[in-house]
């Protein structure tokens, strides 16, 4: 497996689908970071560590899916991090690293479904992450290279 993955990129736009108004922005990284993706990273739901700029580093969870506005042709990597901004950051650099791997991608039958899915991914990932060989990850020099 090619976890743990360390990967970072600007933060662009997403095509809104309204992730913010269930509290649950995700930032979308650019077509670059995802086509490097290796293949063996399989679409989901991962947990890990991830840094805005040279700011603090947080946890977060991200999704790695089929993008529709591609007709689903392309991958596209979200990342929800578990932490409240006071402004948005569009066009900085998010760093982070994939740690493990939380469940396949689904279709939910309520958005009240989905939104109580990813609040127990987020909550995996919190317990997940205290773990020591995860937690050390935080302490990687991959995080404090980005001056
Ligand atoms: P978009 O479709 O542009 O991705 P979202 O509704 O998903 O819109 O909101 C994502 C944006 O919200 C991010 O690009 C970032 O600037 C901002 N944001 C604020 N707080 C967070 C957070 N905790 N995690 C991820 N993004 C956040
Ligand atoms: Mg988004």
């Amino acid at each position: 497996k090619s976890l743990p993955y360390f990967c970072r990129g600007e933060v662009v736009r997403g095509f809104g689908r309204g992730s913010k108004e269930l509290g649950i922005p995700t930032a979308n990284f650019p077509d670059s970071v995802v086509d490097s993706l290796p293949a063996d990273v399989s679409t989901g739901i991962y947990y890990g560590w991830a840094c805005v700029g040279n700011s603090d580093i947080h946890k977060m969870v991200m999704s790695i899916g089929w993008n529709p506005y591609y007709k689903n042709t392309k991958k596209s990597m979200e990342t929800h991090v578990i932490h409240k901004f006071k402004e948005d950051f569009y066009g900085e650099i998010l760093s982070v690293v994939l740690v493990g791997y939380i469940r396949s991608e689904k279709s939910f039958p309520s958005l009240e479904d989905l939104v109580a899915a990813i609040n127990s991914d987020i909550e995996e990932a919190k317990v997940m992450l205290e773990l020591p060989e995860h937690s050390k990850l935080k302490e990687d020099n991959f995080f404090t290279s980005t001056t």
